[in-house]
């Protein structure tokens, strides 16, 4: 329908009823004329009729928006259309808050150019409709994300995989650059679980769980979450576990098992005041199901340790090796890094039983272990292979280099005096190490190491040999 400029401007500003229409959310520019009636929201939110006129240049809308209502004004403009409709987030004239408004407007007439001169156009408050929408949107996304969170953590039982699990889910409804799951451990907090820091940045890293003025203590102590929104200023003394990365804000969930804290988990931001009730809302919903997962996680961790490890000795025994050992062999193959093995055994060891009794015979393997746990690297691996032999895996070194440690053990060993002044038995090494391939098995490693250990005895005991083609060949197997 074609609008008679004119009678549009009589309503407006001419007739009587313009009083009437100053009163509804209808509002009229006329460029020509240069003048306009700004309507209830618009004067509501501090524009006059004048500031109408300038309408490009006095009304401002939020940043996110600001392509939408150009493209708007620019197909006005371009005489693309002559009615559209679309909801920005307006600013107060005095720039102090935004307001959603749904705008429909209409040109009214045009210049000879095509130049809008006259529109009108109806605006409608539409801030609760739209806060409220959003505010559906994230509690959906929050739901969905709790939801995930418990299935997640019925899922697996690994510690680690449990924790990533829950910071993937936790990220979607709460915002934090570092998340640390910290068990509480002899008065001491220690990380166990990290998200967003650097590799190894977290070894053997621990916090004082008492004692001290800082919210991690504060939440263990009152058993409550505690959010900190300015960290410097709140606690000066706050520890971090990195210098380059300074922790503004800090949310931490007090984890109970059973009534008894168990840990915490931490989350940082870069950011001041990141954290509001709403958080601390979400998080006390879930702080129990972290709780459990965490705890159960940790006990499966225990059983696994203690079903690798050898209870008289204390290192891996053959599980240990099925296990961890193979993913060392696989990190090898992966990684085209050699790695060397060395099979242990010790020397008469019968006689040992035989002439100081078996409990003597225990402590001597036990302190033998105990010189093999010394003197190899964290990276290494040591397993009670047998009653009396052990298996050493060396990733990373040639068969130079794993003999060289195999010196290095064999006459510390030799030189280790236990109870009653007595020598430790001598022991044999037999070696193999090589660059294994994606068809190599773990087993024929040892194999050839266990060959080489064959020709160390043959030679008279008390000595490293390295594989060579020659023990498979008189070997008779
Ligand atoms: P060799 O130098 O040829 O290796 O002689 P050896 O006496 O060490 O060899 P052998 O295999 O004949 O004997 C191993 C002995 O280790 C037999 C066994 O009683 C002892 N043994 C195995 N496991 C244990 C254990 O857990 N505790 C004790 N005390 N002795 C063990
Ligand atoms: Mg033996
Ligand atoms: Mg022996």
């Amino acid at each position: 329908m074609k609008i008679d400029s004119s009678t549009v401007r009589a309503l407006f500003v001419d007739s009587s009823l313009s009083v009437f229409f100053a009163e509804t959310d209808l509002f009229y520019i006329d460029f020509q004329a240069k003048t306009a009636r700004s309507c209830f929201t618009l004067r509501s939110l501090g524009y006059e009729d004048e500031d109408l006129l300038d309408i490009i240049h006095t009304f401002s809308v939020q940043e996110t928006d600001k392509e939408r209502a150009d493209l708007l004004i620019h197909r006005f403009m371009a005489n693309e259309t002559d009615s559209a409709m679309d909801a920005f987030r307006l600013a107060s004239k005095d720039g102090s808050s935004y307001h959603w408004i749904r705008f429909s407007t209409k040109v009214v007439s045009r210049d000879a150019e095509g130049q809008p001169q006259a529109i009108i156009g109806h605006v409608l408050d539409v801030d609760d409709l739209i806060t409220s929408q959003e505010e559906i949107r994230s509690r959906l996304v929050e739901i969905d994300a709790m939801r995930e969170l418990i299935t997640a953590i019925n899922k697996s039982l690994d510690f680690g995989e449990t924790f990533s699990r829950i910071i993937e889910q936790l990220h979607r409804i709460i915002p934090f650059e570092r998340a640390s799951a910290q068990a509480l451990e002899n008065d001491r907090l220690a990380i166990v679980a990290g998200f967003g820091y650097m590799e190894g940045e977290l070894d053997g890293f621990t916090f004082p769980a008492h004692g001290i003025d800082n919210p991690a203590v504060r939440a263990l102590q009152e058993h409550k979450i505690i959010i900190c929104n300015n960290v410097p200023e709140e606690f000066p003394g706050f520890i971090g576990a990195s210098s380059d990365f300074v922790v503004l804000s800090w949310l931490g969930i007090p984890l109970i098992y059973e009534d008894k804290v168990i840990g915490l988990l931490a989350l940082d931001n870069k950011e001041r005041n990141a954290y509001n009730d709403q958080h601390v809302r979400i998080v006390s919903s879930l702080a129990d199901y972290i709780a459990i997962a965490l705890e159960h996680a940790r006990k499966h961790q225990l059983v696994t340790y203690q079903a690798m490890t050898d209870k008289l000795t204390g290192l891996a025994n053959r599980y240990g090796l099925e296990t961890h050992g193979m993913e060392i062999f696989q990190r090898s193959i992966e990684q085209d890094q050699p790695i060397g093995v060395l099979m242990l055994d010790i020397d008469h060891f019968k006689q040992v039983n035989d002439a100081y009794g078996h409990a003597y015979g225990d402590l001597v393997l036990r302190s033998i272990s105990q010189v093999i746990r010394e003197q190899i690297r964290s990276r290494d691996y040591a397993i009670r292979y047998g009653g009396e032999e052990f298996v050493v895996l060396l990733p990373g070194l040639s068969a130079r280099e794993a003999l060289i440690v195999a010196e290095r053990l064999r006459i510390k060993i030799s030189q280790t005096v236990v109870e009653k002044e007595r020598k430790l038995p001598t022991i044999s090494i037999g070696i193999y190490a090589a660059v294994p391939g994606t068809l190599d098995i773990l087993h024929e490693f040892i194999r050839r190491a266990d060959l080489a250990l064959y020709t160390a005895k043959e030679a008279g005991r008390n000595r490293s040999r390295v594989w060579s083609t020659s023990p498979e060949f008189y070997v008779n197997e």
